[in-house]
């Protein structure tokens, strides 16, 4: 491929709306272009790598044993409503109708469509397993898209569904899905970790998240160096003793005024005490019903945990009507003894069973009151303390008991047991060896290869630009070649890329009219894994250069023409 003919453009400014390394050189190096907010254009070069990544994806998931299919992206309601899904997706569902009034959806994900059409062509045992997978877009209006490619509202995934005899079958495909993922993400040059994550709206007993460590990620985990645990902050768990909250010794409550005082911070300074003799107290609607939850003060409640303890399909915090009928007070005083609504379910982090000498909200505007024992003074059932908090950074490993490190991470895979949630709603059944009807079990697997392919340069980048890994590198070698219009060099580079070719490498020659100083800055912006330089000078003193984009100028190797083609084969090996 010659520069001179790629549409391409490179920029030497960050684009405007860019927050993050690898979206900026996404755009600088000219492989993708805002089409609009949350949509993007792959230009060729992008376009390359979307290939490559797919392609790996492919022979992946084929090796795993599953077979490509393709559905439709524009989906009928009625498969939506047969699992729920049309009401409880809510406004993140791209929704549509054709000119009957019919409606459809936009595929955010794709497990009614396949549970329907699994159930339409398998009938017997004997056609189970199976596991179908598709490459294909998919749409979600989010609340906030951005980081270009890491969270956009058309989005390219690869989703693969299985489909068991049973709970234990599905442990097979599950494992070979996990497997499958490892290598997929290692085959793009990535260090992607599988983590327990939370099941979300998809639903399902069990999963494991595939992250890409990076400041930028959204997402918190937590990892044990001990034993190697590690699980993404909706359900990382940590130990705790009891009691660990508050040193009382049984003194008698005290009402005290905290003026204007409403945050923990704001309060704890005011009476002089660290923010973990608090009890933080916040009241939330779960499916609509008012409930207290409490944490110790310097902790954040985790609402992953909370829906699940509280078997909620949705909580949030309440308006300050609600809190104010019942508690009594406003938010920012309002606590666990004596709410004006004495049946106030009120739920508790485990580590404030037999919290005592804590300081509570009052339930009464700008008050709080000290010397608080939990079990003495609040309405709390046994039952109500679990595990409701945000692990931090040296909580202690529920697995191990060696302290946890939070790191942020890009999730680029998701793997899900799924159980039988879809295949019961569309009534999937096959028929086992005698001829009884039974249920089959599903498990369900994403990958962001859009996604992916941004959190490969997030990983892989330095101050001038990206750095490709060869497996997906848009060119793996680019020839700058310094002098087009001397024939010697020309000739030299023509050579080259017709050799690099027939092992199979693909190149490019930037055959621009340009400076030389452009056109390193350009291969080094763009990241090609391997660069080798061309140019008059250099033949007439013996040779070209051949250096990898990872490896600094010192390792610059000077190689006759000749010997050039085994060089870059060497380097990319
Ligand atoms: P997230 O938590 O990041 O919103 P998710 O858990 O909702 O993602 P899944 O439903 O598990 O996503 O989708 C499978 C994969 O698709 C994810 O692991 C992620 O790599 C990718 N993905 C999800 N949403 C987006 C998006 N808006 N843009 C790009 N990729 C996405
Ligand atoms: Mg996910």
């Amino acid at each position: 491929m010659k520069w001179s003919k790629l549409m391409i453009q490179t920029l030497r400014e960050d684009p405007g709306d860019a927050e993050i390394d690898s979206h900026k050189l996404m755009v600088r190096a000219g492989l993708m272009k805002k089409a609009a907010g949350g949509l993007y254009t792959y230009l060729p070069l992008g376009m390359r790598v979307l290939n490559k990544v797919q392609r790996i994806v492919r022979e992946e998931m084929d090796r795993a044993g599953a077979q490509e299919i393709v559905m439709p992206i524009l989906q009928p309601a009625e498969l939506w409503k047969t699992s729920g899904r049309w009401e409880s997706m809510g406004p993140g569902m791209f929704r549509l109708k054709d000119r009957g009034a019919h409606d459809y959806a936009l595929s955010p994900t794709a497990e009614e469509m396949v549970t329907d059409l699994v159930k339409g062509v398998v009938s017997s045992y004997r056609q189970l397993p199976v596991t179908v997978y598709q490459i294909q877009w998919k749409f979600r209006d989010e609340i906030r898209p951005r980081f270009g490619l890491m969270r956009s509202k058309e989005f390219l995934m690869k989703d693969a569904y299985s489909f068991d005899v049973s709970l234990d079958a599905a442990d097979a495909s599950y494992m070979a899905m996990f497997e499958a993922y490892k290598r997929v993400f290692e085959r793009c040059g990535l260090k992607a970790y599988p983590v327990e994550a939370d099941t979300g709206d998809i639903g399902g007993k069990f999963s494991h998240e595939f992250h890409v460590l990076a400041d930028s990620g959204e997402d918190g985990i937590a990892f044990c160096g001990g034993c190697g645990y590690a699980a993404n902050l909706e359900k990382a768990e940590r130990k705790v003793g009891n009691g660990e909250q508050g040193t009382g010794n049984g003194e008698a409550m005290e009402t005290i005024p905290t003026p204007g005082a409403k945050t923990i911070d704001e309060v704890s300074k005011f009476m002089g005490v660290p923010g973990s003799a608090f009890v933080k107290s916040l009241v939330y609607l779960a499916d609509g019903k008012p409930v207290m939850v409490c944490v110790p003060g310097d902790r954040d409640v985790n609402e992953v945990k909370l829906r699940h303890f509280l078997d909620a399909k949705k909580v949030e915090l309440a308006d300050f009507e609600t809190v104010l009928r019942a508690t009594g007070a406003n938010a920012g005083s309002v606590g666990p003894v004596k709410p004006a609504d004495a049946s106030l379910r009120i739920v508790c982090d485990q580590e404030l069973r037999g919290a005592k000498g804590c300081i509570v909200g009052a339930n009464r505007d700008d008050h709080h009151i000290r010397n608080v024992d939990l079990s003495r003074d609040a309405k709390i059932a046994d039952a109500d303390y679990a595990d409701l908090v945000v692990v931090r950074d040296g909580d202690v490993c529920a697995k191990c008991g060696k302290p946890l490190a939070i790191r942020r991470g890009i999730e680029v895979g998701h793997v899900f047991k799924l159980g039988t949630k879809y295949t019961d709603a569309f009534k999937a059944v096959y028929k086992n060896d005698s001829l009884e009807e039974r249920t089959m079990v599903m498990g369900c697997y994403g990958i962001g290869v859009s996604r992916t392919v941004q959190a490969v340069i997030e990983q892989s980048h330095d101050a001038n630009g990206i750095v490709w890994p060869a497996s997906v590198s848009p060119f793996q070698v680019c020839i700058c070649l310094l002098d087009p219009d001397n024939a010697d060099a020309a000739q030299v580079a023509a050579k080259l890329e017709s050799e690099l070719e027939a092992k199979g490498i693909d190149v490019i020659v930037d055959d621009r009219q340009e400076r030389p100083g452009v056109k390193f800055k350009d291969a080094d912006l763009i990241g090609f894994t391997v660069r080798v330089v061309v140019g008059a000078k250099g033949l007439a003193a013996g040779g070209v250069e051949v250096k990898r984009r990872c490896d600094d100028k010192s390792a610059t190797r000077v190689v006759p023409p000749a010997d050039a083609a085994e060089a870059v084969a060497s380097l990319l090996a």
